[in-house]
């Protein structure tokens, strides 16, 4: 496994009025690897994961991604580098169908230059084209092929969470961020799910950092796994490293 880093926190830090939620944080996400980022309810992990998609705004510290420097870019710019999160699937999504909602998707996170495909009309048809070749691949892909002309709202839980990665997937990130990609979804869709994340690691080179409550699940497919609490980092290892870790085990003990 390469070990290069595609995303680096530097003494990062973000406070809500006096609460100090991501406290001085360096920490860096490794390219071509599954990293979980777990720890205790109100450890800081969403809004670490926030400012990393740049939702949020550091009060202090840098952020870079593959090498540039990142901090004050807002999250459609850090898109359009391939830093991607997934969304969840809004009430208007709800109303598109599972197809609409995968080219929508490539207008969220445009990975062509637009203007270059305005200015040339034959280029706006070869957008759509390979817009829709790619919608059509992706949705084999997670095998929600049979579904294209359904309703997203109509889908299962499960089958959300694996249309919010296909449409993701429409702009081919370099990093994926997802928070808790597994909520909801039964077993079944579970092992799908997970099967598909380890395939776009091992096939297609792509790194992800995964915020999940379910311990078991994300130890297993995490090659790195970042311990939070309080806002600070207690430990980065491997699963079986991150296990044996004391201070963390007495942090989801409430300690
Ligand atoms: P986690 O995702 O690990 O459960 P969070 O990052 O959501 O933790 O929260 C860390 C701390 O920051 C918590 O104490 C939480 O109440 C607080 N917090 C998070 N987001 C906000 C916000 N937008 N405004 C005020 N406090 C927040
Ligand atoms: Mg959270």
């Amino acid at each position: 496994m390469s070990q290069s880093p595609i995303l680096e926190a530097e003494d990062v830090t973000k406070t809500f009025g006096g609460l100090v939620a991501v406290d001085d944080v360096s920490v860096s996400v490794e390219s071509g690897e599954i990293t979980g980022l777990i720890g205790p309810n109100g450890a800081g992990k969403s809004t670490l994961f926030n400012l990393m998609s740049g939702f949020y705004q550091v009060d202090d510290g840098v952020i870079q991604f593959d090498g540039t420097d990142v901090t004050t870019l807002r999250p459609e710019k850090r898109a359009k580098r391939g830093l991607i999160r997934t969304f969840q699937l809004t009430r208007e999504l709800s109303g598109m169908t599972v197809m609409d909602n995968m080219l929508l998707g490539a207008q969220d996170n445009p990975g062509e230059s637009v203007v270059s495909l305005l200015t040339d009309p034959r280029g706006v048809s070869d957008f759509e084209q390979t817009h829709q070749q790619r919608a059509e691949e992706l949705l084999r892909y997670i095998e929600l092929w049979d579904l294209r002309d359904e309703y997203a709202g109509n889908l299962s839980g499960g089958q959300r969470k694996l249309l919010e990665l296909g449409r993701s997937l429409m702009s081919d990130p370099d990093l994926l961020l997802l928070d808790e990609p597994m909520a909801g979804v039964n077993p079944d869709l579970t092992d799908h799910l997970l099967d598909r994340i380890i395939s776009l690691r091992d096939d297609q080179e792509m790194t992800f950092l995964i915020v999940e409550h379910d311990i078991q699940t994300i130890m297993s497919i995490s090659d790195t796994v970042i311990g939070m609490h309080n806002g600070q980092i207690l430990t980065v290892g491997n699963p079986d490293e991150v296990r044996q870790d004391e201070e963390l085990l007495e942090a989801y003990l409430g300690g």
